[in-house]
């Protein structure tokens, strides 16, 4: 079956189509028949991309002022007669919509019902920035293809795995209960993945490993996954908590906040935007929040950028010993990300003090990994292997889009180990 994949921010809707079904999904051989997306929605140059695999990629800049205009642009360039992919629109039979959160409501994907509709909903107080949109893409969405399923897919679902000892935040509990105030944790369909790929690239069953899956892009995560299901990670009640990124400082004494709003004279829109959009590899180094920047800056000798890398993977380095402790073990470490796929001396500066835990790498294997290839990296005598694995959300969400309607989705929910209410 074609899948339409959307993925709907504030000013922008990325799509896949995919072609996939059960029987591609155990084979391995769904496929992306097209991707792209419409940036800078509200403005007079807004921008749709269209790459098929093959053809060379298009682009058309107009005007295009809302979401539903957004979605309707790339309908029409789908089945357009020479840069399209599909003689009809009717050939899509889905649409499965990435949500950002789904609280404590949804462990699974799920096909939209008015119910989860009006759930999600109750999840934007949790993600004011980002369900909004995603709702509005989906409303856009289902206006223009009323006649297929909506499905959801949440960022957050995979982890509602975790115990409560690793959601409870030692606040008072009474927040827990009246805000919903505790960790949910994100990037769960990338996590999800790349350790479903990495036991599938060892040849070993994935409910029998104890793995450490790194998602190191723009925003950066780690999840401890044992036996096919999250037990921990890094972010928490938002994306701010956890690892270094590009511009969020991730874990932080939480008593610097009134400190320095009141030293500083900070409204509360300027802290956020200083944990948010000033720190991270960009606070530190006061070069740029981009990896491959901050690289070349340690190559010219910049201290400061020599220090946020040591800063970024020590970060990292801790949190997989942390893991490592909270599992009881660890079989394998899986980098991916635009920086855990690509960033060599990340990968190599994060892991070279584990070698008392059994993870060695292969410093010839690290720096000729293929790119966009599921890779083993580590020595051949490690305990613990090291991979590289491709992540590919809108992948899991078109999955999972097939799932749902086969009935087939697995939940993570864990109410065995929750929280008292
Ligand atoms: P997002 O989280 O927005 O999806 P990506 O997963 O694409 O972001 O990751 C973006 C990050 O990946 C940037 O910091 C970028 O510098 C880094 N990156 C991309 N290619 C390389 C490379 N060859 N070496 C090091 N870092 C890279």
């Amino acid at each position: 079956m074609k899948v339409l994949v959307l993925n709907c921010g504030s000013s922008s809707v990325k799509f896949q189509v995919i072609e996939t079904s059960l029987e591609m999904i155990e084979a391995d051989t769904d496929r992306t028949l097209a991707r792209g997306g419409v940036e800078k929605i509200g403005l007079s140059d807004s921008r749709l991309t269209l790459e098929v695999e093959g053809r060379k990629p298009y682009q058309e800049i107009s005007e295009i002022l809302e979401h539903r205009a957004a979605v309707e642009r790339i309908l029409k360039i789908l089945v357009h007669p020479e840069h399209g992919v599909l003689a009809d629109v009717r050939e899509i039979e889905a649409v499965g919509h990435r949500m950002v959160h789904g609280g404590e409501k949804f462990a699974s994907s799920v096909l939209i019902t008015p119910e989860v509709e009006a759930g999600i909903e109750e999840c934007v107080v949790l993600a004011p920035l980002h369900n909004p949109h995603n709702l509005r893409g989906l409303r856009a969405a289902r206006g223009l293809l009323p006649d297929v399923p909506h499905i959801a897919v949440f960022d957050t679902a995979f982890h509602q795995s975790m115990p409560a000892r690793a959601y409870i935040y030692a606040l008072p509990y009474d927040l827990y209960l009246r805000h919903g105030i505790r960790r949910y944790g994100f990037h769960g369909t990338s996590h999800r993945y790349v350790a479903i790929r990495t036991a599938r690239l060892l040849g070993r069953k994935l409910d029998e490993m104890k793995i450490i899956t790194c998602h190191l892009g723009n925003g950066c995560s780690m999840a401890a996954v044992a036996r096919g299901r999250s037990v921990d990670t890094t972010m928490g009640f938002t994306p701010l908590e956890g690892l270094v990124m590009g511009t969020r400082c991730g874990d932080l004494d939480p008593a610097i906040l009134p400190w320095v709003m009141a030293m500083e004279e900070l409204t509360l829109a300027q802290l956020n935007a200083m944990l948010n959009k000033h720190s991270g590899l960009y606070g530190m180094s006061g070069v740029s929040s981009d990896m491959r920047e901050i690289e070349a800056a340690c190559e010219r000798g910049s201290r400061r950028a020599q220090l946020a890398m040591e800063v970024f993977c020590y970060r990292i380095t801790k949190y997989i010993g942390a893991y490592a402790a909270a599992m009881g073990g660890v079989d394998a470490i899986t980098f991916t990300g635009g920086i855990g796929e690509n960033s060599i001396k990340v990968r190599a500066m994060a892991i070279a003090p584990l070698a008392f835990l059994g993870a060695e790498l292969d410093g010839e294997r690290n720096t000729h990994a293929p790119r966009g290839k599921e890779y083993v990296v580590s020595r051949e005598s490690s305990r613990v292997v090291v991979a590289v694995i491709p992540t590919n959300e809108e992948r899991v969400i078109a999955r999972d889009t097939v799932r749902v309607l086969g009935g087939v989705m697995p939940s993570f929910a864990a109410p065995e180990t929750a929280a008292p209410r």
